[in-house]
């Protein structure tokens, strides 16, 4: 006899559903697809990158039996690293910048991480969350950094997992694909996958203000200007596994986007979902005008809207940064 059981915390990720954004779809003439990550057990898209990194060191033996596992994270690689922890008998040290959500940190620390926050500081100083997280591993016995900047393992569990996921549950009629990048992970493997299928699918990145991304992309430097309420996505360096990524183009989305689309999806579709998969909705439809009508668009909801309830989804921390959302219908969209 068959069964339908999943083995564990880590047999739980992945396989989430991939869902038509109805209000998205009908007001741009597209079919707009979400990959539905905030549903993973950690509730977001980087516990699929901390399973495979933690399988690779395994495999590697890079940590061995109760063995430490240590990463600088803007939270929600922490999350499931701490989960994969505990299922298999870990200790977990999460270094991370102080300016992330308050519910990120707590839920941390209730999950058994021991969580270090430092200043968030630029990469080039030696006090940015990444290096303290490399000299911490450094300093302990049987730990493994794991370094998802670099870390192939990161868009591996993309280029295995949610890639022919969305591939499959598309029918392979995917004719565009579009999110913003952290590590690059996501957008590393799974452009990757896809273009492997299908070279004519347009694949793109949005990316938030404060981010060098976008004119890397566009000019071959990069440049940031500004900065953003998103959490866990924009950089100004390119990682090993944002180089894996098989782009056409970028788009670049505001603040006010985000929030507006939150919200929007929120009350038109009951999506409750976060800032980087806020924007990369922004992003999806943005490409949807590009294509033109009757395409099959697809784009990832990183994390859900609940680790962020106390900014994106408070009216006073909404006012205070004056982003209130105004928009009735898409017209926020520039
Ligand atoms: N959205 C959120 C909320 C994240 O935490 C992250 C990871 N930092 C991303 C998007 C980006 O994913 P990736 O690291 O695969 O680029």
């Amino acid at each position: 006899m068959t069964t339908d059981i999943c083995l564990g915390f880590s047999g739980a990720i992945g396989n989430t559903p991939l869902i038509k954004i109805e209000s998205l779809s009908a007001a741009t003439g597209c079919t707009i697809l979400g990959k539905a990550e905030f549903l993973n057990p950690g509730g977001s898209v980087k516990d699929r990158a901390a399973l495979f990194m933690v399988l690779q060191a395994e495999k590697d033996g890079a940590i061995a039996p109760e063995g430490t596992i240590v990463e600088g994270t803007a939270g929600n690689t922490g999350i499931g690293l701490a989960l994969v922890a505990n299922a298999k008998g870990y200790r977990c040290v999460i270094v991370m910048p102080n300016n992330q959500s308050q519910e990120k940190i707590d839920l941390l620390r209730t999950l058994g991480a021991e969580v270090e926050l430092v200043p968030p500081v630029p990469f080039s100083n030696p006090g940015n969350f990444y290096h303290v997280a490399r000299d911490r591993a450094e300093g302990l016995e049987n730990a493994f950094w794991a370094n998802q900047f670099e870390n192939m393992a990161n868009s591996d569990a993309h280029y295995h997992t949610t890639g022919p996921e969305i591939w499959h549950q598309s029918g392979m009629t995917l004719d565009g694909i579009i999110m913003s990048s952290g590590t690059g992970g996501t957008i590393g493997g799974v452009t990757a996958y896809l273009k492997e299928q299908n070279s004519q699918i347009a694949t793109y990145l949005i990316d938030p203000t404060g981010s060098g991304l976008y004119s890397f992309l566009t000019t071959g430097e990069f440049k940031a200007e500004g900065s953003s309420i998103t959490e866990g996505i924009g950089i100004n360096r390119e990682t090993a596994n944002f180089h894996r990524a098989r782009l056409d183009g970028a788009f670049q989305g505001s603040d006010r986007e985000v929030i507006e689309m939150a919200h929007y999806l929120l009350k038109h579709d009951g999506l409750f979902v976060g800032s980087s998969a806020a924007l990369n909705a922004v992003g999806a439809v943005r490409l949807a005008r590009q294509l033109g009508p009757g395409k099959v668009i697809a784009t990832i909801l990183c994390d859900g809207g609940g680790r962020y309830q106390s900014r994106m989804f408070n009216p006073e921390w909404l006012a205070e940064k004056g982003l209130t959302p105004t928009a009735q219908d898409l017209e926020f969209l520039g």
